[in-house]
């Protein structure tokens, strides 16, 4: 980072006086310059208490809103403006709607810049953006959060997550390792459950057919059903509430999946 107070062209464009929150009242003190020619307003004591990041030397000659210092950083408008959010006493952004691109900018930043509030939000973004999640978990040694995201990412191409972990061919090898596991899942979930026999000796009846043709229909995308399990080991129950037999298989079908699923292991025990 370098201050470039007396960077050529500066002079001609209009600086920002106030932060670029509404509902913030604060002064500044220290413009930020992005990579893509924009400049925010920003106060040093929120970049200070919300980030450890920052280098405190760039912070230390008393500026004012009437000079304020100008930093220029090497991220792009939309992210720190995020960022600077982060460090605000005010509703935090939701992650959950960012798009893919600008969630990966933004877990670099910030990491690169320490920003906890920042670092906490991102894992409020697995639903929509696992993989995002998962490389950022990988990256920075947050396995946790990895471990989180992983059981969503195993639908996605091979190709796409091979492009996301090209410097991690351990991490890619271990998620390979991962995927196959809940194939396995996959190949379970396809297979007849044992039968529960019904009264007159009969293996099935038509709730029975119904429920399972459904069932079937779910997995017909391969391990997309993951995305939504929950969903997709209860959405059918309506079709056997009639049949107590059936409900038994079904609960016992459940039971031996779920048992499956808690038997996989963690993908970061596969590092
Ligand atoms: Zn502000
Ligand atoms: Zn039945």
């Amino acid at each position: 980072m370098e201050s470039s107070s007396t960077a050529a062209g500066i002079l001609d464009v209009a600086l920002p006086t106030h932060c670029h929150l509404d509902e913030c009242g604060l002064p500044i003190d220290i413009i930020l310059q992005t990579s893509d020619g924009a400049f925010l307003a920003a106060h040093t004591k929120n970049l200070e208490a919300y980030s450890s990041g920052f280098p405190p030397a760039a912070f230390t000659s008393a500026h004012t809103s009437i000079n304020p210092e100008i930093v220029e950083l090497p991220e792009r408008k939309d992210v720190l403006m995020l960022l600077l959010q982060y460090m605000h006493h005010h509703r935090q952004p939701d992650s959950a709607k960012f798009p893919f691109d600008v969630l990966n900018r933004l877990a670099e930043a910030v990491e690169k810049y320490i920003v906890f509030s920042g670092m906490e939000n991102v894992h409020t973004a697995i639903p929509n953006h696992p993989l995002a999640v998962f490389m950022y978990g990988v990256k920075h040694d947050y396995l946790d959060l990895a471990d989180m995201a992983a059981s969503r990412t195993v639908a996605l191409p091979l190709d796409q997550v091979r492009k996301y972990l090209a410097t991690r061919p351990d991490a890619l090898f271990a998620w390979v390792q991962y995927r196959e596991y809940w194939m396995k899942i996959l190949l379970f979930a396809l297979q007849d459950p044992p039968v529960a026999m019904h009264r007159g000796s009969i293996n099935e009846c038509n709730s029975w057919a119904d429920y399972h043709r459904r069932t079937l229909q779910d997995l017909s995308g391969g391990l997309l059903f993951l995305r939504d399990i929950d969903n997709f080991l209860n959405k059918y129950d309506y079709k056997i509430k009639d049949c107590s037999y059936c409900q038994t298989r079904v609960t016992s079908w459940k039971g031996m999946f779920n048992k499956r699923i808690a038997e996989i292991p963690k993908f970061s025990s596969l590092l």
